[in-house]
């Protein structure tokens, strides 16, 4: 229903390249289609390129409330941009939809390395001392290498697989490779 919605095009973006439907909060029924980028985007608050989201201007005034809700999202990620901040200004939505919005915590969520380089989604690491995995029973090793972690809503974790495991890490054990 919401492909057919869509007509197969990224709903923030208008990308037809990758996409896949996000569903807000796990509800069945809140979803928008949604490309690679744009997916990253409101799932990581990793924006790359932050002038594709200039695009807003019109993804914002949706009526599918899932839309306003990932475009009001982004545009707050994004809001030490000028753009950004003078779109809120103007946005309308209403409080239950705001609340919905899954907003990074901090001003800016970066999340930095043991030696304070900044990870990105992606990254590979390495860990600076063992790390005891509970409940898969094993120990990882000082020195593992981790490819390709996933970045989290808090700064303090990446998520990444060691032996299969899809694990958390905390940040400040890692150091980029
Ligand atoms: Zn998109």
């Amino acid at each position: 229903m919401i492909k057919n919605r869509s007509n197969n095009h990224c709903e923030i973006c208008g990308s037809d390249k990758n996409l896949d439907i996000y569903f807000i909060k796990n509800e069945i029924n809140f979803g928008a289609n949604l490309c690679a980028e744009c997916m990253e985007a409101v799932t990581n608050f990793n924006i790359e390129n932050p002038a594709k989201y200039e695009c807003l201007e019109i993804a914002m005034w949706s009526e599918i409330p899932a839309v306003k809700v990932l475009s009001y999202q982004i545009l707050n990620t994004l809001k030490n941009e000028a753009f950004a901040k003078d779109l809120l200004d103007i946005l309308y939505i209403e409080d239950e939809l705001k609340d919905l919005a899954n907003l990074p915590t901090n001003d800016i969520t970066k999340t930095f390395d043991s030696n304070g380089s900044i990870l990105k989604q992606g990254d590979s690491v390495t860990l600076i001392k063992d790390l005891e995995v509970k409940g898969a029973g094993f120990t990882a090793k000082r020195g593992t290498l981790v490819k390709n972690i996933m970045l989290t809503n808090n700064p303090e974790q990446v998520e990444g697989k060691i032996n299969g495991t899809r694990i958390v890490l905390l940040s400040k054990f890692l150091k980029k490779v």
